[in-house]
């Protein structure tokens, strides 16, 4: 069960030489692109899942990063909006009414030195006008009085704002370049001053970004300030690597005056397909998934394999079941039919319906014999065993004829080697038994044969020895009349006639046994045209002779003009005589009350009795009838039997040798019942051309 054919599923090896290669139909075609299709299916379904299940691990993943990354900005904007507060208000701490301008001059110094952000601190009167400024003392002056008078636009607006709020107020920024090349980001916070007049700080937007923002966010992400459209207008911190992909969050720093937008753009590497543990374990899962269903569809294709082959060997035992003349059941251990195969229900003539149905006796059981076949059952299903060597058994069939079996019976045995029934073989003897009889009647033909080839052997020597005392019996009637004389009269008259009829048996027993002799050593026999008035006168004084002892009356009826019988004259005188003996003998009985006629009649036939069909030559009847007690069934059988009688001093040859005798002319030899009673026993002889 090596070879299959290919089409089991997916991953079948295609070398493997196919053991048949049956066309393929519809049908098979129909299946094959079915299970292809399921396969394909699942295969797709799978991959989508996979693969949705990977983009949303990445996208999660994704969406974390920018959450982290809007989180540290959202900080980063309240740690500029709490640090630009504090400023202000460090600020507006520096003045207090009546202060001198040295004395503003040192603590504004001071406020410098602490505040890196900033570049210039000025002190400025209601109109604009500069009282007194101080420079930050970390940078080179990039901011001086000559590009700060009141009309300087960006501080007026930061005032205007400041004194219009009452609170402070910043410029939107603005570039200063510087001599060298280069400038810096400026912008401008005002806070109005008790006394009238304002005090300016000067941010640097870099130092700002610097002094203010966490150094950790722009540890690996660049922080920048852009203007409301995006423009850039300082950054900070790594710049974007190749290679990696780019996270961005921004977020307005709403000042009242300005507008500052805080960007931060974060890098993480990328395309990752493993970014983080989640995506793995999505994708190890996926792995372990793909890995079951490919073993899955390994074993899908195995169970195939199995169930085909099991298939296979289905279909091997039905053809085997099928095929088998013993007929087989099966029987549950309740005595129910649980299988029954084709040759069992033609053996039964039931069908397999009417077997199984669930009746206490089965149909094929004979009536008579049901109630101990049921015993029988019964001892079975105790667990009796049956004998190993098969019992017999008789069983019926639809039609009624009973038939008789050869039972097998065995345990039947699951796969849990437990037993849940009886497995039953038939094997219908009947014709067995037919030939068994047939040659045992053919046994006992035999030895009949054999027995009568032993009494041909006694014939032969009788004959031979009875010829000399019959040769002497002769001479001495023929002295004896020489004796006498040829004129006798009176007594002596009456013995020379006596003697005579000594020497007429005597001759005539010469004859018989001569015949006898022939007929046994089928030496040719001398066939003669006899006339059937000759047959009968040559054995009638000899009837006569017993009829007047029965006292029975003879009848001889001969049809006029008949032609010659072609015989031997002395075997079938024999036969008519043995005939008329037995007729006789049939009338002699003291229940016979009624007329004892012996009627012996010739005539024309019209064919052989043997074989009824006309075959052109002419034939003579002779029958002999008598009124006598009749042949019953029993003894009609066995009539022509040798060695059957009924008689205690009778041989039971003689109707088996007369047939012998009348068949060997080419005649048949019948008999039939007499009416009112008795028999007529009629035999057939061709007649002389
Ligand atoms: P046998 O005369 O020695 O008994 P047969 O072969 O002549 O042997 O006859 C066999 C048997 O046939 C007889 O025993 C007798 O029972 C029966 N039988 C023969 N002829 C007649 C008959 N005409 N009527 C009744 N029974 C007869």
């Amino acid at each position: 069960m090596s070879a299959l054919p290919s089409d089991v599923g997916p991953g079948v090896d295609p070398e493997v030489p196919q053991r048949r290669q049956a066309p393929l139909s519809f049908a098979r075609l129909r299946s094959l692109w079915q299970r292809w299709f399921l396969w394909l299916l699942l295969a797709v379904l799978v991959s989508v899942l996979l693969v949705t299940v990977v983009w949303l691990a990445g996208r999660h993943e994704v969406e974390q990063v920018q959450a982290a990354l809007d989180r540290d900005t959202a900080d980063a904007v309240s740690d500029l909006r709490s640090g630009f507060q504090r400023n202000a208000q460090s600020l507006r701490a520096s003045q207090v009414p009546g202060m001198q301008r040295a004395q503003w001059s040192d603590t504004a110094a001071a406020l410098l030195r602490e505040h890196r952000e900033w570049l210039r601190l000025e002190w400025r009167d209601a109109s604009l006008r500069p009282v007194e400024a101080v420079n930050t003392p970390y940078r080179m002056r990039i901011l001086d009085e000559a590009t700060r008078g009141p009309e300087q636009s960006d501080v007026a607006l930061a005032c205007a704002a400041a004194r219009k709020l009452g609170a402070p107020a910043y410029s939107p920024s603005h570039y200063v370049p510087i001599s060298g090349g280069g400038g810096v980001e400026v912008m401008e916070l005002c806070v109005p001053i008790d006394a009238g007049g304002y005090l300016v700080a000067s941010y640097s937007l870099r130092d700002a970004l610097i002094e203010l923002v966490g150094p950790t966010l722009t540890r690996g992400q660049e922080v920048a300030f852009t203007e409301a459209d995006g423009t850039r207008l300082v950054a900070l911190g790594t710049s974007r690597r190749t290679g990696t992909r780019v996270f961005t969050s921004q977020q307005l720093i709403d000042l009242p005056g300005a507008a500052l937008m805080l960007r931060v753009d974060g890098w993480r590497a990328a395309p990752d397909l493993f970014p983080n543990m989640l995506t793995a374990l999505v994708t190890a899962i996926s792995i372990a998934l793909v890995s079951v269903l490919v073993l899955l569809a390994r074993d899908t294709r195995r169970r195939l394999r199995a169930e085909r082959d099991l298939a296979d060997a289905l279909a091997f035992r039905k053809a085997m079941e099928d095929s088998v003349i013993t007929g087989l059941r099966a029987r549950d251990l309740q005595g129910r039919i649980t299988y029954v195969n084709p040759a069992f229900c033609e053996m039964v003539g039931f069908s397999p319906e009417e077997l199984m149905a669930d009746a206490a006796e089965a149909p094929y059981w004979p009536t008579e014999l049901a109630h101990e076949y049921q015993q029988r059952q019964a001892r079975r299903l105790a667990g009796g065993m049956p004998p190993r060597e098969g019992f017999e058994s008789v069983f019926m069939r639809k039609d009624g004829t009973r038939f008789p079996v050869l039972i097998f019976e065995a345990p039947l045995i699951n796969a849990h080697r437990v037993q849940t029934g009886w497995m039953s073989a038939f094997i219908d003897v009947s014709e067995q038994r037919r030939i068994e009889e047939l040659s045992r009647a053919s046994q006992e033909r035999l030895q009949a044969s054999a027995r009568l080839a032993t009494v041909g052997e006694m014939a032969s020597l009788l004959s031979h020895e009875l010829t000399q005392p019959l040769a002497a019996i002769a001479s001495y009637a023929s002295g004896s009349l020489n004796l006498l004389g040829p004129n006798t009269t009176g007594d002596q008259g009456e013995v020379a006639m006596a003697v005579k009829r000594i020497a007429e048996q005597a001759d005539r027993a010469g004859q018989v046994i001569r015949s006898v002799h022939d007929f046994v050593r089928r030496r040719d026999r001398t066939r003669e045209a006899v006339a059937p008035q000759a047959l009968i006168d040559a054995i009638l004084p000899l009837v006569r002779l017993q009829a007047r002892k029965l006292g029975v009356i003879i009848e001889v009826v001969l049809e006029d003009r008949l032609p010659a019988a072609m015989c031997d004259r002395t075997l079938v005188e024999q036969v008519l005589l043995n005939l008329a003996r037995n007729a006789m003998q049939a009338m002699d009985s003291p229940d016979n009350i009624g007329s004892r006629v012996l009627r012996l009649r010739v005539a024309r036939a019209v064919a052989v009795g043997g074989t009824g069909q006309e075959d052109g030559r002419r034939w003579l009847e002779f029958s002999v009838a008598d009124l006598g007690c009749g042949i019953s069934e029993e003894v009609a059988e066995r009539l022509f039997t040798p060695f059957f009688t009924t008689r205690a001093d009778g041989m039971g040859l003689g109707l088996s040798l007369c047939r012998t005798v009348v068949e060997q002319h080419g005649g048949a030899l019948m008999f039939e019942p007499n009416r009112p009673r008795g028999t007529v026993f009629r035999f057939t002889l061709p007649a002389a051309a």
